[in-house]
């Protein structure tokens, strides 16, 4: 597919050293277009509502802010860090700036584990991805619904 300058630009922003350090496209290096198309099929496949996901991890995300860097255990289904740094990151796509808050929340009984970050969030909701495959915020759909429990 052929991709949109604006689409061109968000993944030169996404290479490593450019917004953070390891970048959103960990291994993958297709055009970013097909990696989004891909993202939404992945999410339509396992039945997952972007808006709904996304309004639980950013819960998730505030319970594990109660935490102050500790991790606390939430509903006693999940242990939930959340860790915040100074400053701001800007979106790949340069539509806003975002801070620095990344989570990990862990299913206790399942022993499977997510991370993101704020940006990770924005980037799924607005923009449907889930950044590249071997990126370590990368959102695998399959993941995404043991860690919370959709089925
Ligand atoms: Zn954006």
């Amino acid at each position: 597919m052929k991709m949109t300058p604006n689409m061109r630009k968000a993944q030169e922003n996404m290479a490593p050293g450019v917004i953070t350090a390891d970048g959103f496209l960990g291994d993958d290096k297709r055009p970013l277009q097909d990696m989004i198309v891909e993202s939404e099929e992945l999410l339509r496949h396992e039945g997952i509502d972007i808006d709904t996901v996304v309004q639980t991890l950013k819960d998730l995300m505030e319970e594990g802010r109660n935490g102050l860097g500790e991790p606390i255990t939430v509903d006693g289904k999940w242990i939930v860090q959340t860790t915040e740094a100074r400053g701001h990151l800007p979106c790949p796509f340069e539509d806003g700036i975002y801070r620095k808050i990344t989570t990990v929340v862990r299913n206790i009984e399942k022993e499977e584990s997510i991370m993101y970050s704020t940006i990770s969030l924005h980037l799924l909701q607005k923009h449907h991805f889930l950044e590249g495959k071997g990126s370590p915020f990368r959102l695998e759909p399959v993941q995404l619904k043991k860690v919370l429990e959709l089925d």
